[in-house]
């Protein structure tokens, strides 16, 4: 595992209880990505941002991750990019 949290990057929306795509719940992650089934953006699970997601950067997509009851960005493990913002 190599990622990194970007603490000063917190989620401010409403923190997502279900994946907009499939409706299952959000648990540790989620990725704030677009669906290129439909081209519009979407709160979406990690299994549906592997299936259905752009990858991670500007214009693609945002993971984020839980931690101390606060989602942070992070770039991570399924995609990682340098640079991305
Ligand atoms: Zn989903």
């Amino acid at each position: 595992m190599n990622k990194k949290l970007i603490k000063n990057k917190p989620w401010i929306g409403t923190i997502p209880e279900k994946c907009q795509l499939c409706g299952e719940p959000i648990e540790k992650q989620f990725v704030d990505g677009r669906d290129i089934l439909t081209g519009h953006w979407a709160i979406m699970c990690i299994n549906c941002f592997i299936n259905r997601g752009s990858g991670l950067g500007v214009g693609r997509g945002q993971l984020y991750e839980l931690e101390d009851d606060t989602y942070y960005k992070v770039f991570g493990d399924i995609a990682p990019e340098p640079g991305l913002e």
